[in-house]
């Protein structure tokens, strides 16, 4: 591929007009890399019709409406007993009918406002909510009529994340398809302009058929999306099996395992030990380990991690521990120093957090050797990170790192050994594709004395007995998390449903917290302490999606998830892990809509009747329609942009075929991997 092509995708998204640092951030976080081509890697989950419709009584509820309307008044809203009522503007359509525009988030109210002068008519686009009145939450589009032309008859909706609205997707997608004729002139390899064309037809797709796994555009990219993963596992295993890379096996020098066994406060469980087991053998051995340990959530794979790590250091040499969040390193560090200190060994943690004099000299532990052990986010590879001797490579929730991240980290050290911890089962006859270059431990049993959470389903019109029900669990001491589903279309993404709910909660439940993404960071991060607090009295705490409720909460043992339906079975397992993880019975509480599907209700007796992963894995790969899912591609158990094996599977057979087919990547095969390796800068 060119140059000049190169040099376009690798750009990074602050460089495209309209967006800078701020927004950068924010694609970073929901497209996991902020180069043009992560955005244009990002496919749009379906198609959206805003026809205008004249009255708002032919408008459906839970669909959008676009609407002439005149604005009539304002109502300001303003803390009505001790609480915040939402801001109101009070409009009528041609007929007379009422619709209310609502604004939850008080920050932009002027800004809303001015918008919405009273005594003007304006075009209006949003979802409709129909209960007592028509209502529209947070409109996607207020234009004056002469301008209706630029709401878009049919939109393409992005998964979105935290401050992002569609608006923006629509923005940055027009000017990065806008200037690709020009990035690829003169480029005449036939794949290359194929693939650039099946993007574009993703971005702007028709209808919805244009985004199904079978359209001809996704099967296209889904397939070059395999091959690029194939071939570089190829290219590992060959690198691994190279004579030229046996290693000499390091010595032991110190003695530190049996005092490491003897500070822990529980008996290893059977597979905590065969896996160990597994790993110590691989780091005796010439060739370089590479193994996954896949467990469900709790099941106790960080203790394995950690024996490793204590192995390394009875050789005298360093490990280093990769968590895909700031968040999750400074929650292992946490866990684990304590542990480190008790056996002398020199743990530290690196993010992109530590600056100036504090990272200078935590470098320069590293560099002597001193620290043993250091756990961080991909700073631990920025370039002036050097490691005195790098032995072993932890890489935590592996499959949210490419392979090209992961041999970055590897360069570190002389083919340190790797190990990837993932809590991703994934059905046994694939692991062999996914993961064709490791070898694999399961941790199927989990610690003794753990109770299988208790999982009901429940109609959301029965909400009343669940609060009932929730009111005793509470007085006994019990925390209950309350998610509120990611509303992938909205621009708010849920923040006004979360808040809506919270109300009602507070009703019965005073102590109630609630975190969303439209809040102020600091506010939600001590609304999330509080509720952590085992001393504090926040009994609930209403959450979106959007919010990583990854924080471990001891007291937590019920998990209400709303919506339940519009999650999949990956999303569903991973959120229930979030209780369940002391020794006290858990529960999770899955509510269900009116209108839930048969294959809804199928995903939500599955999680009802099993508590196990790869139980779940295998009955979500039987399972198909997933197309009415939420969020599909991204809350699955791997993150591809565009394969699915549920769907795909003659593809990854296909795939895996033609990389092992291959003496040597064929340039398109390399420019492929280029392509879908996350958060690289890689020139050819
Ligand atoms: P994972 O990373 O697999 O989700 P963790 O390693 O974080 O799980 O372990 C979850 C909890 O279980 C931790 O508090 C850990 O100390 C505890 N734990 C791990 N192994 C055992 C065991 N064999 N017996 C009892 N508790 C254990
Ligand atoms: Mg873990």
């Amino acid at each position: 591929m060119r140059k000049e092509l190169f040099d376009f995708l690798n750009t990074d998204l602050q460089f495209v007009k309209g967006v800078g640092p701020v927004l950068a951030s924010r694609f970073d976080d929901v497209l996991g890399g902020r180069r043009v081509l992560d955005f244009m890697l990002h496919v749009p989950s379906y198609v959206r019709a805003r026809g205008v419709t004249e009255c708002v009584a032919d408008g459906v509820a839970g669909e959008t409406l676009t609407i002439p309307l005149l604005v009539k008044s304002h109502r300001r809203g303003g803390f009505f007993r001790g609480r915040r009522a939402p801001t109101q503007v009070v409009c009528a359509d041609k007929t007379g009918a009422t619709v209310v525009l609502q604004f939850f988030n008080t920050r932009f109210l002027d800004y809303w406002l001015e918008k919405l002068p009273i005594g003007a008519w304006r075009m209006v686009s949003g979802k409709l909510e129909k209960s007592a009145r028509a209502t529209i939450n947070h409109p996607d589009f207020i234009e004056e009529m002469q301008n209706a032309g630029k709401i878009p008859q049919t939109q393409a909706i992005y998964p979105s994340g935290e401050g992002l609205t569609q608006k923006t997707f629509a923005a940055v997608r027009d000017q990065i398809f806008a200037a690709l004729p020009d990035k690829m002139m003169g480029e005449t390899d036939s794949d290359t302009r194929e693939f650039f064309d099946a993007l574009a037809h993703v971005h702007y797709p028709a209808d919805d058929a244009d985004l199904a796994p079978n359209s001809k555009y996704i099967v296209k990219l889904a397939y070059w999306e395999l091959l690029a993963h194939q071939t570089a596992i190829a290219i590992s295993r060959r690198n691994r099996h190279d004579p030229r890379n046996r290693r000499t096996v390091r010595p032991q020098k110190y003695n530190l395992l049996e005092k490491f066994y003897a500070t822990l406060p529980f008996d290893l469980t059977g597979a905590q030990k065969r896996t160990i087991d597994d790993i110590f053998a691989d780091m005796s051995a010439d060739v370089p380990m590479m193994r996954l340990v896949q467990g469900d959530v709790g099941s106790g794979k960080t203790i394995v991690a950690l024996a490793a790590a204590v192995r390394m250091a009875e050789f005298g040499a360093q490990t280093a521990m990769l968590a895909p969040t700031d968040a999750l390193a400074m929650q292992h560090y946490a866990k684990l120093k304590t542990m480190c200190d008790k056996i002398g060994i020199v743990c530290d943690i690196l993010t992109g957090r530590d600056k100036g004099a504090s990272r200078r000299e935590k470098l320069i532990s590293l560099r002597s050797g001193r620290t043993r052990l250091v756990i961080g986010t991909h700073a631990l590879f920025s370039d002036d990170v050097e490691y005195r001797d790098l032995g072993l490579v932890i890489v935590d929730e592996q499959h949210r790192f490419g392979v090209t991240q992961r041999e970055a980290l590897r360069a570190k050290g002389e083919n340190p050994d790797m190990l990837a911890l993932s809590a991703t089962p994934i059905p046994r006859t694939l692991s062999m594709t996914i993961y064709g270059d490791m070898d694999v431990s399961i941790i199927n049993e989990k610690p003794a004395g753990r109770l299988p959470i208790i999982t009901t389903k429940l109609p959301t019109s029965r909400i009343a007995d669940l609060v009932a029900r929730l009111k005793s669990q509470i007085a006994a001491g019990a925390k209950v998390f309350w998610v509120c589903p990611l509303v992938d279309d909205s621009d708010d993404n849920g923040a006004a449903a979360a808040t809506a709910r919270y109300e009602y909660l507070r009703e019965f439940f005073p102590t109630a917290g609630l975190v969303h993404g439209q809040m102020d960071k600091k506010q939600r991060d001590a609304t999330m302490a509080q509720f952590a607090d085992n001393d504090s009295d926040m009994s609930i705490l209403v959450a979106t999606t959007v919010i990583e409720v990854g924080i471990d909460v001891p007291r937590a043992t019920i998990i209400v998830i709303e919506n339940a339906e519009q999650f999949g079975l990956a999303a569903l397992h991973q959120l229930r892990g979030r209780v369940g993880r002391g020794n006290a019975q858990s529960y999770c509480i899955l509510l269900y809509g009116k209108s839930t599907s048969e294959n809804g209700m199928r995903r939500l007796s599955v999680l009802c009747e099993t508590d196990d992963g790869f139980a779940i894995a295998e009955q979500d790969l039987m399972m198909r329609g997933t197309g009415e899912l939420i969020g599909t591609r991204q809350s699955g158990w791997i993150n591809y942009h565009f394969a699915d094996w549920r769907e795909h599977r003659d593809l990854f057979r296909l795939a895996s075929a033609a990389a092992r087919d291959m003496d040597v990547p064929t340039p398109w095969a390399r420019d492929l991997m280029f392509i879908f390796n996350r958060r690289t800068q890689l020139g050819a």
